[in-house]
């Protein structure tokens, strides 16, 4: 059996494997590697990736997207009247890039090295595991993304030493690392980066910059309205991708509403953004202590953004390098992170050493202001796996137990951290100044934190810190397994035909004419046979239907809408 890596991401999502002695990217249904990280139940199915994308314009509040910047809360989202966790929509994902793999490989698939952000909490990190759980997968492994990167982007055939910097600007979050390679070895010396800050912000800005502009009140827009008008900035910052200048569009409640912007607009619009890219990359270079940076690796479909790498070059006096499909990176590093733990012959000796990006402590009574200050146990960056004792002792003499309570951050004030866990130990008298606790800290290669702590008198208490109110019994893990099994997903020749009906819809609102008819006919041709129930007709079908709107998308200069 084999197993994939998979970079779970906030827009899209990609599989691959560690094959013929590379990493290969896994084509979905498709044939398209990214898979939209969409889930829409409409029209008594559960619909993913590309074909729920399109429908969530027709469907807003039966759709979910974006809710890997949920990972690790409790909150629901709701398809219709339906609650899902997002490690439950991250599994509906996660189940479909399974079969897709498995289709491919000709084999079973139950295994897989997920990414995740480097600044992905225990919380996100339990989440995303569990995700893999719900969707028929093992994980063992979990990869930060900037790690992974820096694995696809190592030559192995290198005999030079270097050190990079890979920045990775998704569509919801920023990671930055600092790695060195040498030998057999990708130490990542630094992380650093930004859980809320990527690609969409920029569609956010671009949209609300519209609303101004057109004195449009965004509480006046409803949620249909706000995607369209998202999708439309969205759209727009592609193009300025491509062009120093583009129109957006946006058909309102009054009708059609247009906007030129420049790069020059975009840069001024989405200021802050650019500001908070550089503090993360100088928070990274300043823990790395290291200012010889050799090459910049851009990872992320926001780093295809002209402005972006403008503004890198800028404050960083290096040209960046941008690999030729910039999202696809992390899929692929999560292939060789895959392929090393299956001990494949041409990366076994590869060793890649991780760290901690955030500080661990636990929480100590300041005696003058009774605040709860962050005592550092295990300080950020330190290479994973580690371990760090610290001695305390109680505040008093007389009481009998001791509450120990764990924090991540790296603010002075454990208000201001997340709070992990606490521990408790029982105190038994001793004489006066002798008793103590010492508190151990063990975080393995996974990122997961355990922690032990140890009195004066021997006894012990140990926690595996893993998030309490997101964690489920087995049991209810099993029944949400089975419910997530059972849900009415679409077949891989429906959706195929589908996401041919989105095209034709989309095409036919671009033409006019006789191309127009084209479409119109092209798409009843499919329509009646989907209503007949003939497979072998419908996919002859398709195969016709198919080169035609290749055909007109192209004349017309669009994007595929994959
Ligand atoms: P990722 O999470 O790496 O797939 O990145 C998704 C983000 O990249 C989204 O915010 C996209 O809008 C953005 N993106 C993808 N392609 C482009 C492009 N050509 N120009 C600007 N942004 C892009």
């Amino acid at each position: 059996m084999a197993v994939i890596g998979i970079d779970l991401g906030t827009t899209n999502s990609l599989a691959a494997v560690w094959k013929d002695g590379k990493s290969v990217l896994i084509p979905n249904r498709l044939g398209a590697c990214l898979t939209p990280s969409v889930v829409t139940e409409a029209e008594g199915a559960v619909w993913v990736g590309t074909v729920a994308r399109e429908k969530r314009l027709a469907y807003p509040r039966q759709s979910a997207a974006s809710f890997k910047r949920l990972m690790g809360t409790e909150q629901k989202l709701y398809l219709g009247d339906k609650g899902y966790t997002p490690q439950e929509l991250s599994a509906v994902v996660l189940r479909q890039l399974k079969q897709d793999a498995e289709e491919f490989l000709g084999e079973a698939v139950d295994e897989a090295v997920i990414s995740v952000p480097a600044y992905f909490n225990d919380e996100q990190r339990y989440a995303t595991r569990q995700a893999g759980l719900l969707a028929g997968l093992k994980v063992e492994r979990l990869v930060n993304e900037p790690s992974a990167a820096a694995l696809a982007c190592h030559n192995l055939h290198s005999q030079e030493d270097e050190t990079f910097l890979v920045i990775d600007f998704g569509g919801g979050t920023l990671d930055v690392s600092v790695v060195a390679c040498f030998d057999q070895i990708v130490e990542i010396l630094a992380v650093a980066g930004d859980n809320h800050l990527g690609g969409d912000d920029f569609d956010q800005r671009i949209a609300e910059h519209f609303c101004r502009e057109h004195g449009i009140g965004q509480d006046t827009l409803n949620p249909r309205q706000w995607l369209t008008l998202l999708q439309s900035a969205e759209q727009c910052k592609r193009l300025l991708t491509e062009k120093e200048g583009a129109m957006m569009e946006w058909e309102g409640p009054e009708g059609k509403m247009g906007l030129i912007l420049s790069r020059d607009d975009l840069i001024r619009i989405c200021a802050p953004l650019f500001k908070r890219l550089e503090a993360v990359v100088q928070k990274a270079l300043r823990d790395a202590s290291s200012d010889a940076i050799d090459r910049i690796v851009l990872v992320g479909g926001t780093c295809r953004m002209p402005v972006i790498r403008q503004y890198i070059r800028h404050f960083m006096n290096i040209a960046p390098m941008t690999e030729d499909h910039p999202d696809e990176i992390v899929a692929k590093g999560a292939a060789v992170y895959a392929g090393i733990k299956e001990r494949r012959e041409e990366i076994k000796d590869l060793l890649l050493t991780d760290i901690c990006p955030f500080t661990m402590g636990i929480g100590v009574r300041d005696p003058s202001s009774q605040d709860l200050l962050l005592s550092p146990v295990i300080e950020r960056n330190c290479v994973l796996p580690f371990s760090r004792e610290q001695s305390y002792t109680p505040c008093t003499d007389t009481q009998d137990h001791v509450m120990i309570h764990i924090f991540q951050g790296e603010s002075m004030h454990c208000s201001e951290n997340l709070f992990l866990g606490t521990l408790h130990l029982d105190m038994p008298p001793a004489s006066s100044g002798s008793r103590f606790v010492k508190v151990r800290f063990t975080y393995d290669i996974n990122g997961i934190l355990e922690a032990e702590a140890v009195n004066h008198a021997g006894m012990k208490a140990r926690k595996r810190i893993v998030n309490s109110h997101i964690r489920m019994s087995d049991e209810e893990l099993e029944e949400r397994i089975i419910h997530l099994k059972n849900l009415n997903y679409i077949s891989r020749e429906e959706e195929q035909t589908e996401y041919l009906l989105a095209r034709g819809d989309r095409l036919y609102r671009e033409c006019l004419g006789r191309d127009r008819d084209v479409v119109q006919n092209n798409s009843q041709l499919l329509r009646s046979l989907m209503d007949k129930k003939n497979p072998a007709k419908l996919r002859a079908a398709r195969r016709q239907v198919e080169p035609v709107f290749d055909y007109l998308e192209e004349k017309l200069g669009l994007e595929k809408l994959i």
